[in-house]
Parts: structure tokens; C-alpha cells; sequence
């Protein structure tokens, strides 16, 4: 099972939400008493999926569990019969999907264009020719395979009308920089209908709070140091309320082989993984559907360009760490993110 430990941790959630639930002392219940703090990490999306919320809710995150079951059943690329598992079948047909897999290939060809094809769900035969997975044995893919897989990319061959979503035969599609932000978001608003006011929710990397702390207090999200992932090292604070933070990089998914760092971050026109200066980086926005997608597309724009990329996109900012261990942020967060 994958590692539960992510880039952005919270540094005061222990502080925040400990402690709740286990005293003795017996006292009436009365209007001023905040909800109480629940619960829950589970294994979702091929991750770890924590969430802390305060609600008196009793059911609540049992049935978000189980909204986490329809969307891993909608959307996964290994699930028979998910949209993306019968489009990756289809061999060229065209075929109806939901309107929640159309919302997240409408976003995903949205940064495609943005980005000039570095984001592209269509990576997907490169993808499937690596394993990062934690029981890796380490192996690099065959080359001229390799070659041949990222022939087959290219997002302008998704093409998409009302009737539905048609890939030529040996097109497919690989959702994973994309769908745990669109899924955070939707399960997020899914907890606000049932009356949260306040949350924070992990979805391998996806941290997305709601409101502030029940005292009021903005949560303060601590971005890990990827170097350090095991051991949590921190390389700074940044408090938020109603955002959602997202971190991409290279040392939760990766392997070593003669000193060269391999990664699940794959350039689209060679399929081999993105080598640049980069060791992660985390996108700051309203919402972590558009913070997942960019946090893989900024990565693989490397620190300069990314740069000028977020400084162009309103309300969004990022914060970079390279593989060297400098830290630079956007100007947005001047004055707000605090290293280490
Ligand atoms: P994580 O899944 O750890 O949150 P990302 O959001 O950065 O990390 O997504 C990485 C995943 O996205 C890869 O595991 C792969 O499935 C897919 N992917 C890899 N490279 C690209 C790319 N250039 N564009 C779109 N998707 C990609
Ligand atoms: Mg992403």
C-alpha cells in the first residue's frame, strides 16, 4: 500500500483535532457546542484518503465512503467497466460516458491546450509501460516500446460531441493528474450539502480544507520537503481557509537506477519521466480540481516556466522546491508562506 505520507501535510491537525470524543466529564448538550470531530483514512484512487470534519453527522462519512466507491468505479483506468476502462476498450468506437467523465476531459483538454500537450491524458500507453508502484522491482521499460507508446499521444485525438467520447483504436487515456482533485472537490461539496463548516480532507497529496478551524483559526498546512518524505520533514507553513493545496513530485512514485531519479511524471512527447530541476511542486487554488491538473503540468514545466505560467492565471500560486532544496513561491504568497 502506498505510503500514507504526502508532500502537503497538516501540521495542526494532531493539534486541532485531537483529543475529541474520549473524555469522561458528562455535561449537557447546548446550542453553542461545536460538532464534533470525525474521522476517517481509507484506501481510495490507488491512495490513502484521510479526512477530519467536524459534524454531528453519524452517517456522513460512511456514505462518503461510499461516493468514494461510485467515483473509483466511474473512473478508474483498472476497474471493468468504468467509463475509463470501457473507452480504453472501445477500439475506436464511440461510447457514451457520464457527465462527471466528461467534466474531467473537458478540464483535462482545457490544460492541454494551456500547456502546450506537457498535460495529456492520452499518456496513458507510456504510463502503463512503467511501475512505480511500492513493490517495484525497478525496471526501465523497454525503449523502443517506449517509442512506439508515445507515437500514440496526443489530446487533440479526443474527440468528443453529445452522443459521447470516441479515441482512435490504441488511444488511451490515463486520469491520474486529473480525477482525485475533481473527486476531492465533489466530495468536499458533497460533506458542505449535509451542513460541514469545517474540514480537511487528504486524497493522496489532494489536501483540500473547508472553511477555517472551528475556532475560527485558518488551518496551516505544512508542505513537506520531498527529499525528506519519509521522515515529514517540513520546508515551510502556509495557513488557508476554503482552498484546497495540491503537491506533484518525484519521490513518492519513483525508483533510482545509476543515480538517475525515474518518476511518475512522464514527459508526453518521449515517455520518459520529466527531468528537470524539479522535486515538487504545490499549487495553492480555490479548488483542487484545477490544483491536481496543475500541479502535474506545472511540474513538468520546470521552475521558470511554471513560474510565469501561475503568475498569469488569477487567484492560483505555487510554491517550488528543486532538487537542489531551494524554495520559491509566487508573488501571490509574499508575506503568507512561511519557510522553514
Ligand atoms: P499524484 O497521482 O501522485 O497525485 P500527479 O497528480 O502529478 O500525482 O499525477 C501523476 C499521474 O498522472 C501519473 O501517475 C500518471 O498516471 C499521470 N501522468 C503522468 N504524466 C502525465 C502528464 N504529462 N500529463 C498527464 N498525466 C500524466
Ligand atoms: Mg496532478
Amino acid at each position: 500500500m502506498r505510503r500514507i505520507c504526502v508532500f502537503a501535510l497538516l501540521l495542526s491537525m494532531a493539534l486541532g483535532l485531537s483529543g475529541c470524543g474520549g473524555g469522561t466529564t458528562v455535561r449537557p448538550v447546548t446550542a453553542t457546542d461545536p460538532p464534533k470531530s470525525q474521522s476517517q483514512v481509507a484506501f481510495f484512487f490507488d491512495t490513502v484518503v484521510t479526512m477530519d470534519v467536524y459534524t454531528d453527522d453519524e452517517t456522513l462519512l460512511s456514505d462518503v465512503k461510499a461516493e468514494c466507491e461510485r467515483y473509483e468505479a466511474l473512473l478508474s483506468k483498472t476497474v471493468e467497466g468504468s467509463d475509463v476502462w470501457n473507452l480504453n476498450h472501445a477500439k475506436g468506437e464511440r461510447i457514451q460516458v457520464s457527465p462527471e467523465t466528461r467534466e474531467i476531459l473537458e478540464k483535462a483538454l482545457e490544460y492541454s491546450e494551456l500547456s502546450e500537450g506537457a498535460f495529456d491524458v492520452t499518456v496513458a500507453p507510456c504510463v502503463d509501460l512503467w511501475d512505480f508502484s511500492e513493490g517495484s522491482l525497478g525496471l526501465l521499460p523497454d525503449e523502443a516500446a517506449l517509442a512506439q507508446a508515445a507515437e500514440r499521444v496526443g489530446w487533440e485525438q479526443i474527440d468528443m460531441d453529445e452522443e459521447g467520447v470516441r479515441l482512435p483504436d490504441g488511444v488511451t487515456i490515463d486520469l491520474g493528474a486529473i480525477a482525485k482533485g475533481y473527486i476531492t472537490d465533489r466530495i468536499a461539496d458533497f460533506m458542505r450539502r449535509r451542513g460541514v463548516e469545517s474540514g480537511f480532507l487528504n486524497f493522496g497529496g489532494n489536501v483540500l480544507v473547508i472553511g477555517s478551524k472551528p475556532d475560527g483559526a485558518d488551518w496551516n498546512i505544512g508542505i513537506q520537503d520531498p527529499k525528506g518524505a519519509q521522515q515529514q520533514a517540513i520546508i515551510g507553513a502556509l495557513p488557508v481557509r476554503d482552498q484546497a493545496v495540491v503537491t506533484s513530485g518525484i519521490y513518492e512514485r519513483g525508483f533510482d537506477v545509476d543515480g538517475v531519479r525515474y518518476h511518475h511524471i512522464l514527459d508526453t512527447a518521449t515517455g520518459w519521466p520529466v527531468q528537470n530541476e524539479l522535486a515538487g511542486v504545490s499549487i495553492i487554488a480555490s479548488n483542487a480540481f484545477d490544483a491536481d491538473t496543475l500541479s502535474t503540468t506545472v511540474f513538468a514545466m520546470g521552475v521558470e516556466k511554471g513560474t510565469a505560467f501561475i503568475e498569469g492565471l488569477e487567484g492560483i500560486e505555487a510554491i517550488f522546491v528543486t532538487r537542489e532544496g531551494e524554495v520559491t513561491w509566487t508573488s501571490g504568497l509574499e508575506g503568507r508562506f512561511k519557510q522553514a
